[in-house]
């Protein structure tokens, strides 16, 4: 094509949510586990389980099947039993609260703190009864939770803290990687995470004992040493294939690469959409020393509607999202008591976020569209 692209021409690469990236080295590395025979429980978990230790400083990374998988070993392996609290975000992906249901316990949600959509630690406080055993936060959207004053909190009242890290590898709080601030922490690895095994996640922790019981749940309840029709606890298959964990393998290599793309598009999306009217542009907290973007989510003017907002892209090859539906008013949470009303400062924020497509690979020239298209989309709602 020749000329400069005009802001209505559509990019000749189709824009999508997401992509993952994957370069020759997944393939080779994929290649050596297909030529290998050993498709489960080899050399390349162990590496994958290491190159994580090493990355995020801490004692001990087991590989499982999803984030999902994660969540659910990492409850039961702090101490999660039937009928006790958690008190957790409402502003998240629901696999922070299912782990929670999937042990006939309890999610109690804290409203969030509006500037980063995170749990507001400020809130957990009041939500603490004689059942609370833990605190599960999110990093959500890559951006760091306040973890001074929630350990602050759980140290003092005897709560296990979770760090639900899934959207968040490579981020840090005041200095230091999240995954290593609290008993435990989990990432995910679907494919439009900051690296993806296709599906996979990691349970990393400094505490040997959620480590081992993480191991053995995820092992149908084996012991180390244990025969193979052994089993010491109710455990699952949740275990990661050598197929995954070689993915795994090569994207960690390629991290900082993979995380600097997609800090260059996250800095492309604010240098385009900076003064834009209507618009509110994600930051980094004084206690986020490095942001990993996840996704790009802006904030709309509570007067926009942003589902003509959505459709009006949509017509114009722009996928968007409304990111997050708050947690507490899916379908089966209002079914076990829970309505709108409840947490204000999730459902304002919630009604009004707007993720755009977002990944490493964005072009320039894809920015500018969709820059362009979404600034005459919020010009056009705002004459109407
Ligand atoms: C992606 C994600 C998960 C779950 O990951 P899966 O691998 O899809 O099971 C959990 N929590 C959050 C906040 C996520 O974004």
């Amino acid at each position: 094509m020749k000329g400069a692209m005009t802001l209505t021409s559509l990019p000749t690469e189709p824009i999508t949510m997401s992509a993952p990236d994957i370069s020759d080295r997944e393939r080779e590395l994929v290649r050596q586990v297909l030529d290998s025979g050993t498709l489960s429980g080899g050399h390349f978990t162990a590496q994958f389980e290491r190159q994580m230790c090493r990355l995020l400083d801490v004692g001990h990374a087991v590989a499982v099947s999803s984030g999902t998988a994660g969540l659910h070993s990492a409850v039961i392996a702090a101490g999660l039993r039937e009928s006790d609290e958690v008190i957790t975000t409402p502003f998240s992906f629901v696999a922070s609260a299912n782990c929670v249901l999937f042990e006939r316990a309890v999610p109690v949600f804290a409203d969030i703190d509006p500037e980063t959509l995170n749990i507001d630690p400020a809130r957990i406080e009041a939500c603490i009864t004689p059942r609370t055993r833990g605190i599960i936060v999110v990093h959500v959207f890559g951006q760091p939770c306040d973890m001074d004053a929630v350990n602050e909190i759980a140290r003092r009242r005897g709560l296990f803290v979770i760090e639900d890290a899934c959207e968040a590898l490579g981020a840090e709080y005041k200095g230091r990687p999240v995954g290593s601030l609290g008993d435990a922490a989990v990432f995910a690895f679907y494919a439009n995470k900051q690296i993806t095994t296709g599906e996979g996640g990691v349970v990393v922790s400094n505490r040997g004992d959620i480590a081992a019981q993480v191991a053995s749940l995820r092992n149908q309840g084996r012991d180390p040493g244990d025969s193979w029709l052994r089993h010491v606890r109710l455990g699952f298959n949740y275990r990661l294939s050598e197929l995954h964990a070689a993915i795994g393998v090569a994207q960690l290599e390629r991290l900082e690469t993979l995380l600097a793309n997609r800090a260059r598009v996250a800095a492309g999306y604010t240098q385009r959409l900076s003064g834009v009217d209507g618009l509110e542009l994600p930051r980094a907290a004084s206690t986020t020393t490095r942001m990993s973007w996840f996704v790009y989510v802006v904030r709309l003017s509570p007067r926009v509607d942003r589902d003509h907002v959505i459709l009006s892209l949509q017509e114009r090859g722009v996928p968007a999202r409304a990111y997050f539906p708050p947690i507490h008013l899916q379908p089966y949470f209002r079914e076990s008591g829970h309505s709108e009303g409840t947490l204000p400062i999730t459902e304002r924020e919630a009604a009004r976020t707007l993720a755009l497509p977002f990944h490493g690979r964005m072009t320039d020239g894809q920015l500018d569209y969709v820059c362009a298209q979404l600034q005459d989309v919020l010009e056009r709602s705002r004459m109407s």
